[in-house]
């Protein structure tokens, strides 16, 4: 099954990614993720990302394109995926058409998860998580439960995306309407479109993303 997560940053991609994996036995392909990884080894892609995702601009399709090529195919990812991410422009949904037509694969479904901007800017803007364990918090929504501790592993140490303030969440606000939301007619055309409500709890929107899944 190949599933693609689409909406804009803080809508809840990455959580409803790993229910989905956990839940379905797929593989959480996040462009994002990979880039960060990127970054974090140094690497000549890493440098070059970097300042445009801290700008909140979106990194050149063919270095994304390059990223999804060398992992799909590999036999971890053969038997299904969640792409969480990707495709963020037009371009990138065309070549990734064309890259599975070659592998004799099809999308499944395109989930689109909306969320108001007022509550994206709030949801990305309070964002943290652990530096050990990497699980995630909110200054808004989800402290942890004695303040400054851990509530998994007890580790003081915590982490922020350098990208997850108000300033760059605008720019990543409108890099996604602008680049990616022109991708949803594109897959509305395919009949594979459906939307869900982002707004609501996390374990709402997993259940509605599970029976849409379900009826696949
Ligand atoms: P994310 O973790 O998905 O919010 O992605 C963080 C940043 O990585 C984005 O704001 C972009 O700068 C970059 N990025 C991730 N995926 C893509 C993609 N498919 N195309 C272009 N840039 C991307």
């Amino acid at each position: 099954m190949i599933v693609i997560l689409l909406g804009p940053p803080g809508a809840g991609k990455g959580t409803q990614a790993q229910r989905l994996k956990e839940n379905y036995g797929l593989m959480h392909l996040s462009t994002g993720d990979i880039l960060r990884q990127e970054i974090a080894k140094g690497t000549e892609l890493g440098l070059k990302a970097k300042e445009v995702m801290d700008a909140g601009g979106l990194v050149p399709d063919e270095y994304v394109i390059k990223m999804i090529e060398d992992k799909i195919n590999q036999p971890d990812y053969k038997a299904g995926v969640i792409l969480d991410g990707f495709p963020r422009t037009t371009q990138q949904a065309i070549t990734l058409d064309e890259m599975l037509e070659q592998y004799n694969k099809k999308i499944d479904a395109v989930i689109e998860i909306k969320v108001d901007d007022e509550q994206l800017i709030k949801r990305i803007s309070g964002r943290y998580s652990c530096a050990e364990c990497g699980v995630c918090y909110n200054k808004y929504f989800k402290k942890p439960a004695e303040e400054g501790i851990c509530d998994v592993c007890g580790s003081t140490e915590f982490k922020h995306r350098s990208d997850d303030n108000e300033e760059t969440v605008k720019k990543r606000l409108e890099a996604y309407y602008k680049e990616t939301m022109p991708i949803i007619p594109y897959y509305v055309g395919k009949s594979i479109l459906k939307t869900v409500d982002g707004m609501r709890d996390i374990d709402e929107v997993s259940a509605e993303i599970n029976s849409l899944l379900e009826k696949k």
